[in-house]
């Protein structure tokens, strides 16, 4: 079976949307993207949610993702093995001890814009850039995070890193066209009603971090502020979970009827524990 939605060009502004392409089943799979750039919401990673610097998986299994939200660490769930989290194919980047699912994204990563964001043993150093940076988003962004300013940092570190740049730069470009005001208008709904003064801090925080003469179109006032609504608009908050992953590979196991119903009862009054 071919994928079930494609994206479709729509207008210059509105950008890209999702059509589907034929009759769509429950929790069928309608989608699958790599994104262009990705990175973690800074609330999220403050708070000890650990996942792949590159492609978001969890790092923690079900089990640590249960305990976690429960506060209670004596927690044990049943058939471990559902879990898909494995521990032991997790890679560090050796430098900055930045977390990676597999060497596979830490490659990813290095290649494509690590070497220029890797903070090496800076890393707990709030005078960097890069770190004065994403202090200022968490300040100006409570949760619940829509964006996040280290996608755009990934952005143009991706293109300092690109041998060939022009292709890069492209490639970002096409995603939106807006005016002025429209931009205006994404930025105004992201940062709130001091939007102006807050745009510009982090412009100046943006340029001191990673300012890049190929690109000094995207730390003008004019430039950044497209880059910023085009990422507010493109950026999406993905869920990875390895416990509701653990949940669906629980629901899928063929059990008898006796350990099928208590394993639901288990589940369901985890669920309950949780929302509280
Ligand atoms: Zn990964
Ligand atoms: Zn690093």
């Amino acid at each position: 079976a071919g994928a079930a939605a494609e994206a479709r060009f729509i207008s210059s502004a509105k950008g890209k949307g999702l059509f589907a392409t034929k009759n769509i089943r429950k929790g069928e799979t309608v989608f699958v993207e790599r994104p262009v750039v990705s990175s973690q919401f800074l609330w999220n990673a403050l708070y000890n949610y650990r996942a792949c610097d590159h492609c978001l998986r969890a790092l923690e299994t079900a089990e640590e993702n249960a305990q976690r939200l429960l506060g209670k660490s004596s927690l044990v769930l049943p058939h471990p093995e559902q879990c898909s989290i494995r521990k032991d194919l997790h890679q560090q980047c050796p430098r900055c001890q930045v977390m990676y699912c597999s060497a596979e994204c830490r490659q990813a990563a290095l290649e494509q814009y690590h070497q220029v964001l890797c903070l090496g043993p800076s890393r707990d150093d709030p005078t960097h850039p890069l770190n004065k940076l994403q202090e200022a988003w968490r300040n100006m962004h409570y949760p619940p995070e829509t964006s996040s300013i280290m996608l755009m940092a990934r952005m143009v570190a991706t293109v300092k890193q690109a041998k060939d740049k022009e292709w890069w730069i492209k490639a970002f470009s096409q995603f939106c066209n807006k005016t002025a005001n429209e931009e205006e208008e994404i930025v105004h709904k992201l940062l709130g009603d001091k939007f102006k003064g807050q745009l510009e801090l982090l412009r100046l925080l943006f340029t001191e971090a990673l300012y890049d003469e190929h690109l000094s179109r995207w730390f003008t006032p004019e430039g950044f502020r497209s880059l910023f609504a085009l990422v507010g608009t493109n950026g999406q908050g993905i869920g990875t979970s390895s416990l509701s992953q653990w949940v669906h590979a629980c629901d899928a196991l063929d059990l008898p009827m006796l350990q099928r119903e208590e394993l639901d009862a288990f589940i369901d009054q985890l669920y309950k524990d949780i929302e509280k």
